[in-house]
């Protein structure tokens, strides 16, 4: 088939050969696998990495004297040291490894807000958020007597700059938004956005959860104070996250929770807490799904995010063409920059019934609220459809998506 110029570069259309999961019929048909925003198949080298140290290395971190524990401590402290290099932190200290983005903001909620919030204070987030950069906040706020406040999003999906921009005051303790919309694709101009938090001293907590698997993404230079991610979004295992935090905040705050590992010293009189990034994590961690998210890192800069962010701003502005195409769908979305997310509806079907439809055909879509009802309730809608791209799709899957809508409309007619 035909496809356009900047979607065969060689190095992108080979990655597909690296997932297995890819590789398989479903109700009869290949697989066309449109569902990444929810959780990305992992690569042969995230599973061989996973695999190789439960077969032969796996031992607990950070404890023992043996060979195996020195490994595994070993594995697991290298993938942090990845995971600073892929975000561009200054030091280790601030990479706080957590089971995923959802831990991430609440640990800041509850570390870094709740110590100091007060009534009559505000945390700010947009009706763009994910729960998890909602229902945190809502629960810090109950807790403290600080108030919620909410930044509209105009038809498009877009925020209204000048509404979150004229909520910004001295009152607002905490700005929480999202890098990318995962119900929408919606792409927030960050820079201007922390420029302006930051130019009257609020702080900012960035849910990259959908930006680090499609962009280079610099904390040093986006100049936000916290950035939260998850593993399972960028091709590696479920369960393991990552906080990063600027130093000198990690530092200030207490722990989140109390256990082994987080501390240097314990008695019942007193307990003295460990370094950072140490003190943020207790217990044992998930000490696989982290070395499997260093491997996921090593695979995507293997792969480039730049060629990944070029090869997926193509296959979108594809993907939106010929979703237009279709007589009765509508966009749900449309933003002035999107990533990797197309949200619609077609004819009156609803959601759930249209995903029963292309999963027999082989296609997996998202349909539902994509944990962001706000976002639903403000499309006055009960859920869409979504299809959200990674770097191994390919047109030929937007082509089956287009197919099996086709056929869905034929179905319902
Ligand atoms: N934020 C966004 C934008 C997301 O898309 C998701 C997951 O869908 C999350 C947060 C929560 O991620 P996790 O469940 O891995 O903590």
């Amino acid at each position: 088939m035909n496809q356009p110029e900047a979607l065969v570069s060689t190095d992108i259309s080979s990655c597909r050969d690296d997932f297995p999961a890819l590789h398989q019929e479903v109700n009869g048909h290949p697989l066309a696998f449109l569902d990444s925003a929810a959780s990305a198949q992992q690569p042969n080298t995230v599973i061989d990495a996973v695999a190789r140290y439960q077969r032969h290395d796996h031992a607990n971190v950070h404890r023992g004297v043996h060979t195996l524990s020195h490994r595994a401590t070993e594995l697991y402290e290298g993938a942090r040291d990845k995971l600073c290099n892929f975000v561009n932190a200054t030091s280790r200290a601030e990479m706080v490894l957590t089971s995923g983005t959802t831990e991430a903001i609440n640990l800041v909620a509850q570390s870094f807000c709740r110590p100091t919030l007060k009534p009559g204070d505000q945390v700010l987030i947009t009706w763009l958020e994910h729960h998890s950069n909602i229902v945190p906040w809502q629960l810090v706020c109950e807790q403290t007597g600080a108030d919620l406040i909410v930044a509209p999003i105009d038809d498009n999906g877009d925020i209204v700059l000048s509404e979150l921009l004229g909520l910004m005051t001295t009152r607002v303790k905490m700005l929480g938004i999202g890098h990318v919309s995962n119900a929408l694709g919606t792409v927030n101009p960050l820079h201007e956005i922390i420029a302006a938090a930051k130019s009257i001293g609020i702080p900012v907590l960035v849910d990259g959860a959908q930006g680090v698997p499609h962009m280079q993404v610099d904390v040093q230079e986006l100049g936000c104070d916290f950035y939260a991610f998850s593993g399972h979004k960028m091709f590696g295992p479920t369960g393991a996250g990552v906080l990063w935090g600027r130093e000198a905040l990690l530092e200030s705050m207490p722990p989140y929770k109390g256990g082994g590992d987080m501390i240097l010293e314990v008695s019942f009189e007193n307990t003295v807490f460990n370094e950072l990034p140490y003190k943020f994590e207790a217990g044992t961690p998930n000490i696989s799904g982290i070395i499997g998210l260093g491997a996921a890192v090593d695979y995507l800069q293997s792969v480039g995010m730049q060629n990944i962010a070029e090869h997926e701003k193509n296959l979108h502005s594809y993907m939106v063409d010929k979703l237009k195409s279709v007589s009765g769908l509508r966009l749900i979305g449309t933003a002035r920059k999107q990533a990797s997310v197309q949200s619609f509806m077609l004819n009156d079907i609803h959601p759930h019934d249209l995903g029963t439809i292309l999963d027999h055909q082989g296609v997996a879509v998202r349909t539902g609220h994509h944990c962001a009802m706000p976002v639903m309730q403000r499309f006055g809608l009960p859920g869409t459809a979504r299809a959200s791209l990674g770097l191994y799709n390919n047109t030929d899957d937007i082509d089956q998506l287009i197919d099996a809508l086709e056929k869905a409309r034929q179905v319902f007619a």
